[in-house]
């Protein structure tokens, strides 16, 4: 089975406006010699603009969220079909802000990851546990259940990756330490291989959480994190670039 091809994907949150798509070109124009998958995740107001932007480039657009349902009376929510037809080819799902902000549970974000296959789009899925429950000793237990829960049957043989964000170091500037990673990521591949067999193998793990670049090298090159998803450091194409270049 072959190693998954490293995944930089970078989440602008409800960040950015037409004018910010120039560092979404800063990015693409910076990217000779790079091997990873890139992808940059804007609000689902930009991603058709980002899209026709980043056509012909190495820089793939992914959109935050999905409904689960295809279409219908949601006032305000995007349906993973839409999100497709805006030029997305991924999507980010379950991230903490969501699983906390609007109570998804891993049932819901596990019917959203169906949605995105359905729609043809590659699903972002995000894990990671609270302060309280590392503290708890309960790290290993709570990310491994949202695995668990979060990822539905069907992705089996399918293009996916998960997304190891401890909430704690989102935006906080705190990481784990290397050991700490590494520790989550090898459980979370035992658990993959659990649930999807050989194809576990070859799913990225991402590890999220205050990556800059200088942190970026020691945890791209950290046992089984196969790329990352970085929030407030990919608004800026140079920090952004710096993160993809530690690879
Ligand atoms: C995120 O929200 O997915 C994230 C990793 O944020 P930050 O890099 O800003 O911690």
């Amino acid at each position: 089975m072959t190693a998954p091809t490293p995944l930089i994907a970078g989440n602008w949150k409800m960040n950015g406006v037409a004018a910010s798509l120039a560092e979404a070109k800063a990015v693409a124009a910076g990217l000779d010699g790079v091997t990873a998958r890139v992808a940059l995740c804007p609000s689902a107001t930009l991603i058709a603009q980002m899209a026709w932007t980043l056509k012909d480039t190495a820089v793939a657009v992914g959109g935050q969220d999905c409904r689960v349902e295809a279409s219908g009376a949601f006032t305000g929510d995007v349906a993973a079909e839409q999100v497709k037809d805006a030029g997305a080819s991924l999507v980010i799902l379950g991230h903490s802000e969501r699983r906390a902000g609007y109570g998804e549970t891993d049932a819901l974000v596990s019917a959203k990851a169906q949605a995105a296959l359905r729609a043809g789009l590659e699903p972002i899925v995000c894990v990671g546990e609270t302060l309280e429950q590392r503290k708890a000793g309960e790290a290993l237990a709570v990310v491994t259940g949202q695995v668990r829960g979060s990822l539905p049957a069907e992705l089996v043989g399918k293009a996916f990756s998960v997304a190891y964000e401890p909430v704690w170091a989102i935006g906080t500037g705190l990481t784990p330490t290397i050991p700490e990673i590494e520790e989550v990521h090898l459980a979370i591949r035992a658990t993959l291989v659990e649930q999807f067999g050989e194809a576990g193998k070859s799913v990225a793990i991402l590890y999220g959480g205050s990556v800059k670049p200088s942190n970026a090298a020691e945890i791209l090159h950290a046992d089984e994190v196969g790329g990352a998803l970085v929030g407030g450091a990919s608004l800026k194409a140079d920090d952004f670039l710096g993160i993809i270049r530690a690879l």
